[in-house]
């Protein structure tokens, strides 16, 4: 007999609690032989592209490293849940899959649902174990605090470097033919299921390893101070934000792991008898209600497991609220994606996407509720845009979520309306920013930026600026539209159309 550990989004060996249950049973259920499936159907969805293939490259790269060290095997298949199961299952005598409770999209909820059916039909016990508090079906296990308590107290279990080849499967079982390339660390396209091509120059780096570096680098005392004064602007929350994202997202790090550290921090600050721990532990809670809203939004989506499909108001479903089909619909698309609008924020904020996968909270938002309000583009196009950018795409929770807020389409009862003007004012006074990633318009003068789409095109001029699309010489385009007004038209819609009232819905909660 042996137990198969199937990864999903817990790419890591410490304090993995589906690793723990897995080798606490291996006497009676057999030892453990790791398991990632690269499923075709998952990487063809509009929501991923290959700037998460690279940043799982390396997480798997750094897991299966982690993993022969301590005796393990870890193997990669290509193909569906049902037909990597097949194969294992036939071919080797399976006891049990474990894995944890992977808070996910629609697709992949059903995935989840019609794999534990397969494998009851086929005598395999299945167990799930819960993640980052929450509860398959159920949102959260148990309220933010009583967790933290839990948590910060958890005994830590890393059990890399240590020997557990009593407890694993040490070699690769006869019979399972494995590609070559896939184990060799490399990208092979060729084997790797289609994904839409997003090279991603300044990317962060996967893996566990890299996931514990960063933690290290944000848990000192002058981070934790910075942090609440930081994160609202992309200049300073490059640096002083905690960066973790991609890592929870991908699970190379546990929410609880992030609660250990703050935890042990604000207590040497209590036995070192600093005299700012009041501000310390202002900070710390400021960051934790982070991890609560993230907690949140995934409770939210395991009890609304369609949240990224169904429309919550009638008028927003009706064919043509969306005019998608229009020639101009498709330039404001084309224009949004590839950051052409001609408003330097907007246009510098996917200018800093498309290069590192990565953006501050304010202004995802703001390019978001832009794009939905102000160009009026339907809001899932909008969220595969973005899903597709951002390396720490979470698989749903948090992005169709922060989407239905930025969007006005969801649940939450007030309307979200960003004024450029204003976010550019306070945010990025010199525009140090939008001259950062937008390289054309690094003469011009910094309070220009904040009304730049009122300027006539020969005020411009002067600074190397030639307006337009197509004509030779032209380096940035004319504004798209003016985003104030804009934005005002959007939310008066938007506004209408929550009007037409809810539609009536099943949710797990009724
Ligand atoms: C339209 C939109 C889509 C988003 N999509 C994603 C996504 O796919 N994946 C993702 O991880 N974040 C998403 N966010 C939330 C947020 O922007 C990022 O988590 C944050 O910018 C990551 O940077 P950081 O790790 O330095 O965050 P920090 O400021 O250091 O925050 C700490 C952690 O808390 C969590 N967090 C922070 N802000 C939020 C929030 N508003 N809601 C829920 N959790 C939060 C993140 O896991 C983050 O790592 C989205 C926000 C918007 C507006």
């Amino acid at each position: 007999m042996i137990q198969l550990l199937w990864f999903k989004r817990d790419l890591r060996l410490a304090q993995n609690y589906a690793l723990i249950r897995a080798i606490e049973s291996a006497k009676e259920k057999g030892p453990v032989l790791f398991l990632y499936i690269h499923e075709p159907e998952l990487w063809a969805s509009p929501t991923y592209s290959s700037r998460h293939q690279v940043f799982l490259r390396q997480c798997l790269d750094d897991l299966r490293n982690s993993i022969e060290n301590c005796g393990g095997v870890l193997i990669e298949k290509v193909g569906s849940c049902i037909e990597v199961f097949s194969e294992l299952c036939a071919k080797l005598p399976v006891s049990r899959v474990t894995a944890h409770e992977e808070i996910t999209d629609s697709w992949g909820y059903a995935r989840d649902k019609s794999i534990r059916l397969w494998l009851k039909d086929h005598q395999v016990e299945f167990v799930e174990v819960e993640q980052n508090n929450i509860q398959r079906g159920m949102g959260l296990q148990r309220p933010f605090g009583d967790w933290f308590e839990l948590a910060s107290r958890a005994k830590q279990r890393d059990p890399r470097g240590v020997d557990l080849r009593r407890y694993l499967v040490s070699e690769l079982p006869s019979g399972i033919a494995l590609d070559e390339a896939l184990q060799n660390g490399a990208l092979p396209h060729a084997v790797l299921p289609h994904t839409a091509p997003l090279p991603c120059p300044k990317a962060q780096r996967g893996g566990e390893t890299q996931a514990h570096a960063i933690l290290n680098r944000f848990m000192n005392w002058d981070s934790l101070k910075a942090y609440p004064y930081s994160i609202s602007s992309p200049n300073r929350a490059v640096n002083h934000g905690s960066r973790l994202s991609a890592h929870l997202a991908w699970g190379t790090l546990s929410h609880a792991q992030v609660a250990k550290r703050i935890n042990d921090l604000i207590a040497q600050a209590h036995e070192t008898k600093r005299d700012d721990v009041l501000e310390l532990e202002s900070a710390a809670r400021f960051y934790l209600d982070r991890l609560q809203w993230r907690q949140g939004y995934h409770a939210h989506t395991e009890l609304n497991p369609d949240n990224d499909s169904q429309e919550y108001f009638a008028a927003f479903k009706a064919p043509d609220a969306w005019p998608t089909h229009t020639a101009e619909y498709a330039n404001r698309l084309r224009a949004f994606e590839q950051g052409q609008t001609g408003i330097p924020l907007i246009d510098a904020c996917m200018a800093c996407l498309l290069q590192t996968g990565w953006l501050n909270f304010r202004f995802r938002s703001a390019l978001a509720n832009f794009a939905c309000m102000g160009l009026g583009l339907y809001w899932k196009d909008v969220g595969h845009i973005l899903a597709r950018l951002f390396v720490d795409f979470d698989g749903g929770a948090i992005h169709w979520s922060q989407m239905r807020i930025a969007s006005g389409t969801g649940q939450f009862d007030q309307l979200l309306v960003y004024s450029i003007a204003k976010q550019s004012r306070e945010q990025d006074k010199a525009a140090q920013f939008q001259k950062q990633y937008l390289p054309m318009l690094r003469q011009v003068p910094a309070e220009y930026f904040h009304d730049f789409w009122l300027r006539p095109a020969e005020e411009l001029e002067p600074f190397g600026v030639a307006l337009g699309s197509h004509h030779r010489g032209a380096n940035y385009p004319h504004p798209i539209v003016n985003p104030d007004e804009a934005t005002a038209t959007g939310k008066k819609w938007v506004y209408e159309c929550r009007k037409s009232g809810p539609i009536p819905r099943y949710t797990r909660q009724t």
